[in-house]
């Protein structure tokens, strides 16, 4: 039985196309990036920013690296939706409230906590179609 330790960058790249195609956002460019975040959606440029810490990903970074991936691209359907320029008007309006509120601009933003729910719902499922591909 083979047991594959890590996921090629060739196989990482496919998931990350096949998810930006199905979810509608192709358009959306991806760069890995050094950074301390796992990932940023760039509203400015339409850039997925993906952490240069999975240039490779190891078995035990699936999950987290499929829900990361997920909560981007939910930004990027949102700022499809809305287009980009209103998005970031909204997403900075609800961080200004946060912050009015005495809460966290981030953890109690409701953009991110919608993100981070689609991401969580989402990627139980496309580890078993990308396992059945033979790409993870
Ligand atoms: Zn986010």
């Amino acid at each position: 039985m083979l047991i594959r330790e890590f996921i090629s960058e060739t196989n990482k790249n496919k998931m990350i196309s096949d998810l930006l195609k199905y979810y509608k956002v192709g358009s959306v460019k991806v760069k890995q990036k050094s950074m301390k975040d796992h990932a940023h959606y760039n509203v400015d440029t339409g850039t997925l920013e993906l952490s240069t810490r999975y240039k490779t990903i190891k078995n035990r970074q699936i999950k987290e690296f499929l829900i990361t991936i997920l909560h981007e691209i939910y930004h990027a359907m949102d700022a499809k939706k809305y287009g980009w320029k209103k998005f970031k008007d909204m997403y900075e309006m609800e961080m200004n409230l946060m912050i009015a509120k005495g809460k966290d601009e981030y953890k109690d933003n409701k953009y991110e906590i919608e993100a981070e729910e689609f991401g969580q719902r989402n990627w139980t499922k496309w580890k078993n179609k990308f396992k059945k591909e033979g790409l993870m």
